[in-house]
């Protein structure tokens, strides 16, 4: 199982096993020393960089990381990739499955369209309160979603009118 590990650079590293690496189809080599990852030790995953690296690479970066907080908001995008491949320790019980809904002017947010996630927990859907993204501008949020590596679920006729589409 991932699970995040102590480290003195004020962002997160995430110690990952060969197999979840190769869960998200990883290349199998250290992103910053481009050596073969060695099956039998585990490597990490520094959601800041997005990259994934063997334990030297990992203990050089954590001496010279400067933090900035303005990474954070990446840092958590990343996570949240990871986390539709692997289940983070300590985060067992959280939503394995996030349903991100493309709303059209609903009735708390009449003037704008908004992305509104729903959380499958339990075996029951519960949507969150307010909204992920609100714009006016339905290709914006379209894009945002797309970059997200999403996919477009489009709408049931039994959706209520106000939802365009899903993504998960
Ligand atoms: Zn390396």
């Amino acid at each position: 199982m991932a699970k995040y590990i102590d480290n003195k650079t004020g962002f997160k590293i995430i110690e990952v096993s060969y197999k979840e690496i190769t869960s998200w189809e990883g290349f199998g080599i250290c992103d910053h020393c481009n050596e073969k990852i060695n099956l039998s030790i585990n490597h990490f995953y520094i959601p800041v960089l997005n990259h994934c690296v063997c334990p030297k690479c990992k203990d050089e970066w954590e001496r010279n990381a400067k933090f900035y907080p303005e990474d954070l908001a990446y840092q958590a995008k990343n996570i949240e990739w990871l986390k539709k491949y692997c289940i983070i320790e300590g985060e067992e019980d959280l939503p394995r499955l996030i349903i991100y809904v493309l709303y059209d002017h609903p009735s708390d947010f009449p003037n704008h369209f908004l992305i509104r996630r729903h959380f499958i927990l339990g075996g029951r859907i519960k949507p969150e309160k307010g909204a992920f993204i609100v714009s006016n501008d339905l290709d914006f949020l379209r894009q945002k979603l797309k970059k997200m590596d999403l996919i477009c679920i489009p709408r049931d006729e039994t959706d209520d009118p106000v939802i365009i589409e899903s993504w998960i």
